[in-house]
């Protein structure tokens, strides 16, 4: 049986990040990934990217063929399309990438630093020895069965999340992702007969008739091509999205003979990130750890930092002896404090728009309830209220809308509830439990007052 010091399971943005960093602190690591090398990167994604990710990372900027274009900010527009926000603020401004070069770009970093890469292999089912998550079973490129040994597996396997869903209860990491906290997306790269007059900000439709809960967007790439999808949350009676696409979307002059150039389905799943994402012997990272904005359903970012955190503190552990549920939790603490926290607040708001209505919403952009501002601060996460003059201000600007001001009330106060008991996650997992059922408790009273 091969051995490694640690297994990366899935060669996306959260493994290659992941396995290079372990690789890069001497550990003996092992990528595995279900497709073939040259696939790797490619992915049903709007491939938007905001630059201040690769800076917290000390990853350089884009060039060459991993970039499209680079981006200025974004622009909202509302149901009715009376009112567009800019938000051209540096936080926005970022890159539109050729993913799959992308994706190769990590690869080869990871590859650099001695990763052994198994493409063209499948994860079967983790090895389970002592409570320990101690390697894994994989179907290799000729179709055999064989098993890989490790003292720790990270899961980097997207949406799917192939080892969370096989972990024993024991490990207290939630294996279910709920589908009301996903969105099914549909999205093509098309190729338009002229350049748009859009080439710097990745446009964004609001609309809860053509996509529930969630958005169209149509995003600048080089030359004539665009990015163009949708998002529809997967709640009871959800819309196929792909149907929407075609029934709203693609009717805008803009597509008038577009040509497809790729075309395809995904998950996006964006809820809080997973409560624990560490156990005897296993990391979680990216999707696999719902670690995606929950307003615009931004994960590369996210994805990248937390492979990079797994493999900081994988190696930590292993330093010091075993890797055990305690030695590895640092990585909750790291990931909850710098996004996580934001990423909590974030479901709230998200929640308070699952219910909005197009009338709301026009008339809460057009009349300022909400603002640019607002828009960026909850965008940035910790910084978005309304103090008290500002409220009184708007109320009586919105008096016909006291409901939707009501709920814009609630979220935002429940948004720093959430904060605020981010900011006592346990340092250690003895205290989980607690702190998980209250968690749980304010999500479901947020639910309850803003979507139910
Ligand atoms: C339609 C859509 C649009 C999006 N737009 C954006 C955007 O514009 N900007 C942004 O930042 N984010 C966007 N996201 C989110 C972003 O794509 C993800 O958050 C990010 O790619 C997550 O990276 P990951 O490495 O965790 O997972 P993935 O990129 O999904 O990688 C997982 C890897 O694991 C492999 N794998 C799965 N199962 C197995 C198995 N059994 N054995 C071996 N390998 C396996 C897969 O082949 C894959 O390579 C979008 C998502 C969707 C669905």
């Amino acid at each position: 049986m091969d051995k490694f010091d640690a297994i990366v399971v899935g060669a996306g943005t959260a493994g290659c990040l992941a396995a290079k960093t372990l690789a890069e602190k001497g550990l003996k690591t092992c990528l595995i990934e279900n497709k073939n090398k040259e696939s790797i990167g490619t992915k049903i994604c709007g491939d938007a990217l905001g630059e201040h990710h690769l800076k917290t990372l000390g990853l350089e900027k884009p060039q060459g063929g991993e970039l499209e274009t680079r981006i200025e900010g974004i622009r909202i527009f509302s149901p009715d399309e009376k009112t567009v926000f800019t938000i051209a603020h540096e936080d926005f401004i970022g890159y539109l990438l050729n993913r799959r070069r992308f994706g190769q770009w990590l690869l080869k970093k990871a590859i650099d630093q001695g990763v052994t890469l198994l493409d063209s292999t499948k994860f079967l089912d983790p090895i389970i020895k002592n409570g320990f998550v101690s390697g894994a079973k994989v179907k290799s490129s000729d179709g055999s069965e064989i098993e890989l040994e490790s003292k720790v597996v990270v899961d980097s396997s997207g949406f799917l999340g192939v080892v969370r869903r096989k972990l024993p209860e024991t490990m207290n990491i939630e294996k279910l992702i709920e589908n009301k906290d996903v969105e099914a997306c549909y999205r093509e790269i098309r190729q338009l007969k002229q350049k748009t007059e859009n080439t710097k900000y990745c446009d964004i439709y609001l609309n809860q008739k053509v996509t529930p809960g969630g958005y169209t967007w149509i995003f600048p790439k080089s030359g004539a091509k665009v990015n163009v999808g949708l998002g529809v949350c997967m709640t009871k009676k959800f819309p196929n999205p792909k149907k929407q696409f075609y029934n709203h979307v693609i009717k805008r002059s803009v597509f008038e003979n577009s040509t497809i150039l790729a075309a395809g389905a995904w998950f996006d799943p964006t809820r809080r990130p997973l409560d624990n994402m560490v156990g005897n012997g296993i990391v979680i990272t990216g999707d696999a750890a719902s670690l995606v904005n929950p307003i615009h359903g931004g994960g590369i970012g996210p994805s990248m930092l937390s492979g990079f955190y797994a493999g900081q503190v994988i190696s930590n552990a292993l330093e010091k002896g075993k890797p055990t549920q305690e030695a590895l939790w640092y990585y909750n603490n790291l990931y909850m404090k710098s996004y996580g926290k934001k990423q909590a607040s974030l479901d709230v708001f998200r929640l308070f728009l699952l219910k909005s209505s197009d009338d709301d919403l026009n008339y809460g952009m057009n009349c300022k309830l909400l603002t640019e501002k607002d828009v960026l601060k909850a965008g940035m996460g910790n910084e978005f209220h309304l103090n008290i003059t500002e409220t009184a201000r708007r109320v009586f600007r919105g008096i016909k809308r006291m409901r939707f001001l009501n709920k814009l009330r609630v979220t935002v106060n429940m948004m720093r509830q959430v904060q605020a008991h981010y900011d006592t996650y346990p340092k250690t997992p003895e205290k989980f439990d607690d702190w998980r059922l209250e968690i749980i408790k304010i999500i479901n009273n947020a639910r309850s007052k803003l979507v139910d």
